[in-house]
C-alpha cells in the first residue's frame, strides 16, 4: 500500500534525525520560533526546508500553484498575519520557479477547469507586462512571466494590511523575491527585496526594468 512508503520514511527519518540530535522534538515540541515566511509554488520539486538546507520549525510555510498572493485570499492572508504579528517573522520570501506549469498554462491560457480560474490572476500579470513579454523570445517568455509574476506577488505581499500595518507599527518585515531553477537547483535573488511604504514602487519598478534589460537576477 502507498501509504505504507510513507510511513516508514517517516519512521526512518524520525529516528535518523534522534541519532544525530536527540532532544531535537523536544525542543520543538515546545516552541515554534521560524525566522522565515515561505509563500512559494505548491510544485512537489520546491520544497522550502530541503532547497534551503534548513530544519523544520525554520520555515513557516504557505504553498499554492504559481506562488499567488492575492487580497481576498483569507488562506494566504491568515498565513501571512499569523507569521508576521503571532510568530514575530520578520523575513517573508515569495520564492517562484523556472518551468513553472502554472506560468506555462497562463501564458498559453490552456484550459484545465476550476484552476483556470485561480491561473487568471497571473494572467493579469502577463497583460500587465504584455509589451515586455512579447519583445521576449517566445522560448523566453514563460521564464520571464514567472520572474515577473514573483516581482509583482512580492508587491501584493507588501500592499496587504497585514504588512503596511506592521510597517506603521515600526516592524522590520522585510520582503524578498526568489526564483529557483528547478534544472541546477539554485536560487535566484531578484533584488526586490521591500522594507518599507517607501520603497514598494520604487523596487518594483527597477525589477522589471532589470528585467526589461535581460537582467534576470543579481546572481546570474
Ligand atoms: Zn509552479
Amino acid at each position: 500500500m502507498p501509504l505504507d512508503d510513507l510511513l516508514a520514511g517517516n519512521r526512518a527519518w524520525a529516528a535518523d534525525v534522534v541519532q544525530r540530535d536527540p532532544g531535537f522534538f523536544r525542543r520543538l515540541e515546545s516552541l515554534q520560533s521560524p525566522r522565515y515566511l515561505w509563500i512559494g509554488c505548491s510544485d512537489s520539486r520546491v520544497p522550502a526546508n530541503e532547497i534551503t538546507g534548513t530544519d523544520p520549525g525554520d520555515v513557516f510555510v504557505h504553498r499554492n500553484v504559481a506562488n499567488v498572493v492575492v487580497h481576498t485570499d483569507l488562506n494566504c492572508l491568515s498565513v501571512l498575519q499569523y507569521a508576521i504579528e503571532v510568530l514575530g517573522v520578520e523575513e517573508v520570501v515569495v520564492c517562484g520557479h523556472l518551468g513553472c506549469g502554472g506560468v506555462v498554462s497562463a501564458l498559453d491560457g490552456k484550459r484545465l477547469g476550476l484552476i483556470d480560474n485561480w491561473l487568471r490572476h497571473v494572467q493579469d500579470v502577463a497583460h500587465e507586462h504584455a509589451r515586455l513579454l512579447d519583445s521576449a523570445r517566445e522560448e523566453d517568455r514563460p521564464d520571464l512571466l514567472c520572474r515577473l509574476n514573483v516581482v509583482e506577488q512580492v508587491t501584493n505581499v507588501c500592499r496587504t494590511t497585514v504588512v503596511q500595518e506592521a510597517w506603521s507599527g515600526g516592524s522590520r518585515v522585510n520582503v524578498h523575491g526568489l526564483v529557483y531553477g528547478l534544472g541546477d537547483g539554485v536560487l535566484r535573488d531578484l533584488a526586490v527585496s521591500t522594507a518599507s511604504v517607501a520603497e514598494v514602487d520604487v523596487r518594483r519598478e527597477a525589477a522589471v526594468a532589470r528585467l526589461a534589460a535581460g537582467l534576470t537576477s543579481t546572481s546570474t
